[in-house]
C-alpha cells in the first residue's frame, strides 16, 4: 500500500461530492463559473486567492492518518505507513490539501490574525471531522510556546478550536497542554528532523489532568505537515490518561514524506 500511497493523484480528490454543504458550490461549478470557495460574502478579502477550486479532502482515506486514497479500499483501510506503524494519535482528518490555493488564507490567519475566515474554517473543520466529533469530549488546540504566544499575541489553533466549539457545543481547553520546549521553526526540516525536534516538546498541565483523563480529545491545528507535532501532543495527552486523541486540521500536506527523507518543505 506504500506504493499506492505514492501514486495518489491530488487531482483525484478535488471532488466536492458527498457533502450537503457543498451542494451550492457544485451547482455553481457545473455552470462553469470560476467558483470561489468560500463564498465571497463570508470571506471578502480572499477572493483573489480562491479563484481556483480548493482541493477538499474527503473519503476514501487512511483510517489512521487521513491520507486521501484514489480508490476506496474499504472501511478501516490503512495507508502503507500506518499499517507499518500506527501514529501516536488515533485518527487524523483535514479539510483540504495544503497547497498554493489554501496557503494564503491559512498563513493570513496564522501571522496576521485575520479572523474573517474563521466561520468558514470552522464549518470545514466540522465537515472533515464529522466522524471524530460525534464521540469527542474536549477540543484541545495545539499550543504555542509562551514566548511565541507573547510575540504573536494569539494562537491560531486556539481561534480555530473556539470557532469549532461554538459550532458543535464541544468545550475547548486552551490550558491543558503546554509547549515546554521552544522549538525552532519546523520549516525546511525533514520528517525525521521534525520528529527529533518535537520530542518532549509538550506537557499536560497538572491541574488539567483530571479534566482530560479518560476523555476523547480532538487536537486542533491549522496545518499538518509530517504529523510530528500532532504525535508529540498525542503522546503527552495519552501519558496523562486521555482515552482517545484524534487530530483535526484545516489542511494537510499530501506527500508521503516518510518515503522521501530528503523532502524539505518551506511552508511553515
Ligand atoms: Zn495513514
Amino acid at each position: 500500500m506504500g506504493v499506492m500511497a505514492q501514486k495518489i493523484k491530488i487531482e483525484s480528490i478535488k471532488s466536492l461530492s458527498g457533502n450537503d454543504i457543498h451542494a451550492p458550490l457544485r451547482r455553481l461549478t457545473a455552470q462553469g463559473l470560476d467558483i470561489i470557495f468560500p463564498p465571497q460574502s463570508l470571506w471578502p478579502n480572499l477572493d483573489g486567492t480562491f479563484k481556483r477550486q480548493i482541493n477538499f479532502i474527503d473519503k476514501p482515506l487512511c483510517e489512521a492518518c487521513g491520507f486521501p486514497f484514489q480508490y476506496d479500499l474499504g472501511d478501516g483501510a490503512l495507508c502503507g505507513n500506518c499499517s507499518i506503524k500506527h501514529p501516536a494519535y488515533d485518527r487524523a482528518r483535514a479539510a483540504f490539501i495544503y497547497d498554493d490555493i489554501s496557503r494564503e488564507p491559512i498563513l493570513s490567519l496564522k501571522h496576521s490574525g485575520k479572523t474573517h475566515g474563521l466561520a468558514v474554517f470552522a464549518q470545514q473543520l466540522r465537515r472533515a471531522g464529522r466522524d471524530l466529533i460525534t464521540a469527542a469530549d474536549i477540543l484541545i488546540p495545539v499550543p504555542l510556546h509562551p514566548k511565541r504566544l507573547r510575540a504573536r499575541r494569539f494562537n491560531q489553533a486556539a481561534l480555530l478550536a473556539r470557532s469549532l466549539s461554538r459550532l458543535t457545543n464541544i468545550p475547548y481547553d486552551t490550558a491543558a497542554l503546554t509547549r515546554i520546549k521552544s522549538t525552532p521553526t519546523q520549516g525546511g526540516k525533514t520528517a525525521s528532523a521534525r520528529r527529533r525536534n518535537m520530542q518532549g516538546a509538550f506537557q499536560v498541565v497538572n491541574a488539567h489532568i483530571g479534566i482530560i483523563e479518560k476523555k476523547n480529545l480532538i487536537l486542533i491545528d491549522d496545518v499538518m505537515t509530517t504529523g510530528a507535532t500532532a504525535q508529540a501532543c498525542a503522546r503527552a495527552l495519552k501519558r496523562a490518561g486521555a482515552l482517545r486523541v484524534d487530530v483535526l486540521t484545516l489542511a494537510r500536506v499530501v506527500k508521503d514524506m516518510s518515503l522521501d527523507e530528503n523532502y524539505v518543505d518551506t511552508i511553515l
